[in-house]
């Protein structure tokens, strides 16, 4: 049987259409939910994002306010920016597209934004009231990973879960959400040994590192579940080769566009698994959708309104 491809695009319009309709609620009862951004500086990387996340507030019905200081702007006049959107009645998300300029301290800055209008999920108490299973704002990528399992019907309790990747933004975090809906979890990272003794025993295996092809089907117990988190890009021909033999289609697409996306799966680990997430089209298409949710939930909550 071939394996199931758990598509994050059309889960992703799933939730958006959810959070229309509740945003339609909010906005009868007491007006548009607000998101505000922070673009600090000119990343073109981080422009593309924005606007991404500007035209889904669109879309949606939300109010979104794009501000953008200049890359000079201090920390303390970042500082200061943050503490009027706090204060301010009318935004009830504030989101500050990272990374910052060098001269500013990223951890400062996250954990000035207040927890109720975090809509990120970095905080140190939206962090802890996760860690502790209390309602939390919860990252986007982890809390799209958790959609993608459960919307798709996947078991998560009792489930032999291995996260592979520690980090602040989608490992620790996935890890903690997989451990509250009673999931057995692994974490595992670089400093772990025999990586495969592991991940051959997941039945749900996750990973989020950012080496193309890092786990092979040899890795992969049959039947497993796959979440693909990791996005790299291929730059040469002879990359592309290497991770799809054979596959002409896969060329033609990097000649056309000069790069190739994959995840840290290599393509074969997939057809041993029962269901995989693509790499483009997958755990990252949630992301945005998650943030409009957790704009949604701020907005809620703020107003003590049950949606
Ligand atoms: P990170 O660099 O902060 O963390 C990487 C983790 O991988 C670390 O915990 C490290 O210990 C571990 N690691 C590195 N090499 C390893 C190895 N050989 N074996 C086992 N573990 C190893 O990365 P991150 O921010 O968590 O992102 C990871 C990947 O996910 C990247 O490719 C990133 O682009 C992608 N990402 C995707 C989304 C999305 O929406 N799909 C969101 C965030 C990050």
């Amino acid at each position: 049987m071939s394996a199931q491809v758990l598509s994050g695009v059309e889960i992703a319009a799933e939730i958006k259409a959810e959070v229309a309709v509740k945003v339609g609620r909010l906005t009868e009862a007491c007006g548009a939910p607000g998101l505000t951004v922070i673009l600090l500086g000119s990343d073109p990387a981080s422009e593309v994002y924005v606007r991404n996340k500007v035209r889904s507030c669109v879309e949606l019905g939300i109010r979104s306010t794009l501000l953008t200081p200049p890359g000079s702007t201090t920390e303390a006049e970042l500082l200061g920016m943050i503490d009027g959107l706090n204060r301010d009645t009318a935004v009830d998300g504030i989101l500050v597209q990272l990374p910052l300029p060098k001269h500013i301290d990223t951890r400062r800055v996250l954990e000035a934004v207040t927890p109720e209008k975090d809509v990120d999920g970095f905080h140190p108490v939206n962090v802890g009231r996760l860690q502790i299973g209390q309602p939390a704002l919860a990252p986007c990528t982890p809390a799209g990973i958790l959609e993608i399992l459960k919307r798709r019907g996947i078991p998560i309790a009792g489930a032999d879960c291995v996260m592979v990747g520690r980090s602040d933004i989608v490992g620790k975090p996935a890890s903690t959400m997989l451990l509250n809906e009673g999931a057995t979890v692994s974490v595992c990272h670089k400093g772990t040994r025999d990586l495969a003794g592991y991940t051959r025993r997941a039945e749900i295996l996750v990973v989020a590192v950012g080496v193309p092809g890092l786990i092979t089907a040899e890795m992969v117990r049959p039947g497993a579940v796959l979440i693909d988190v990791g996005i790299n890009r291929l730059d040469t021909v002879e990359q592309v080769k290497r991770f799809f033999p054979g596959d002409v289609a896969r060329v033609a697409a990097f000649e056309k566009r000069g790069y190739v996306l994959m995840g840290d799966f290599d393509s074969r680990a997939y057809q041993v698994s029962s269901a995989y997430t693509p790499v483009p089209g997958g755990v990252g298409a949630l992301t945005i959708a998650m943030l409009m949710q957790n704009t949604v939930k701020a907005a809620a909550a703020r107003r003590g309104m049950a949606l």
